[in-house]
């Protein structure tokens, strides 16, 4: 496997620039290429000499990721599929803003990004998790998949959220490498306003990102207002239950200033209970968070249901007239198992064709 042009930032290129004895400029000129200008090969990077592009394509790739194929849905979001070098795949899903929410914001778009091949977290209502974890993606994997959306749709992303196949958290070296080239001036020069990880709870990494000098934003899987009822949900919660949780987020919103996310998903019976809204109220006042609540998305293979929508409108009023600003999401994508805790690979490989399975229980 080569390490990919994308992959590096400007000191690690302008080091491979100084060890091959050309001047530091040309990591300049490369990063132009990759993340401005998006060329689609090393040899279209017309200003360096063509000895030089030949060297740079003995050693590097541009782009890790290969695109295989792209399902796109009623509503216009679209779930791509990336081939790796080591033949894994892996899926970004590009959502552009619902007018009915942002009006004049309507043009936003979306990338919701994965962080590895696989995930070890086994959240019970998560497709990604059901085939365990693979590998991490590098920080070249990461950014890339904005890349290559950018290319595909041929649309500038401006706005991006970790919620893709993965926990980030725990690949958290890659992902602050990755976030490094996309908020970079150099490089794809995001604001890291723009950028949300979710993440299921991993505490000591909470702690440790909150101490990271640029304003990321943190959305939680919550998903159980009481230890009792996460725990049926999110196995993580047995390690670092809810008070651990809520110590780290505190510690949090002593460092940042923007406001947290508590995400929480609607399982008819598991936990929907009105209760469950009184006690995620008084959670999310103490924590000054937001709420986003998400019907649960049918996933092959599990048997938990959607709560009717006269109740998840219930538990919604219980939040907001607690003082608590909370929404009910609009799920987009839901056609192709692009909406939260959907993305999982369908595709089987049959000699070396990629093939979809159908997406819909
Ligand atoms: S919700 Fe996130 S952390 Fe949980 S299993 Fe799915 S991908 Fe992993």
């Amino acid at each position: 496997m080569l390490p990919s042009l994308s992959g590096l930032n400007s000191e690690q290129l302008e080091q491979w620039f100084e060890q091959a004895g050309e001047p530091s400029f040309r990591a300049r000129q490369v990063l132009d290429w990759v993340w401005k200008k998006k060329v689609n090969s090393i040899e279209a990077m017309s200003n360096l000499p063509a000895a030089l592009r030949v060297k740079l394509a003995e050693q590097f790739c541009l782009s890790p990721l290969q695109h295989s194929q792209t399902q796109g849905s009623e509503d216009t979001t679209r779930k791509f599929l990336f081939r790796l070098q080591d033949g894994r795949y892996v899926e970004s899903v590009l959502i552009p803003a619902n007018p009915a929410l942002y009006g004049e914001r309507a043009d936003r778009l979306t990338l919701c990004i994965s962080s590895q091949v696989g995930c070890a977290y086994g959240c019970k209502f998560c497709a990604s998790g059901l085939a365990g974890f693979n590998r991490n993606l590098d920080a070249g994997e990461i950014a890339g998949q904005v890349l290559a959306a950018e290319q595909l749709s041929g649309e500038r992303v401006d706005n991006l959220v970790f919620m893709g196949m993965g926990e980030p958290m725990a690949n958290f070296d890659h992902l602050m490498a990755a976030i490094e080239l996309i908020t970079g001036a150099k490089t794809l020069h995001l604001g890291a306003r723009h950028l949300t990880i979710s993440t299921s709870g991993l505490v000591p990494q909470i702690r440790k990102l909150a101490e990271h000098p640029q304003q990321i934003r943190l959305a939680i899987s919550l998903h159980g207002a009481t230890d009792e009822v996460r725990e049926q949900i999110m196995p993580i919660n047995r390690k670092w239950p809810l008070a651990a949780l809520f110590d780290a987020l505190d510690y949090w919103n002593s460092h940042k200033k923007q406001k947290l996310t508590l995400e929480y998903i609607l399982i008819e019976g598991v936990n929907d209970a009105l209760e469950q809204a009184s006690i995620l109220a008084m959670h999310a006042s103490r924590l000054r968070a937001k709420v986003n609540l998400i019907p649960y998305n049918t996933v092959e293979g599990l048997d938990w249901k959607r709560p009717n929508e006269d109740h998840c409108h219930k538990f919604r009023n219980i939040l907001r007239e607690a003082g608590v600003s909370a929404t009910l999401r609009l799920e987009k994508g839901h056609d192709i198992d692009a909406a939260c805790g959907q993305l999982r690979l369908k595709q089987e490989s049959e000699e070396g064709k990629v093939v979809f399975k159908p997406s819909r229980s």
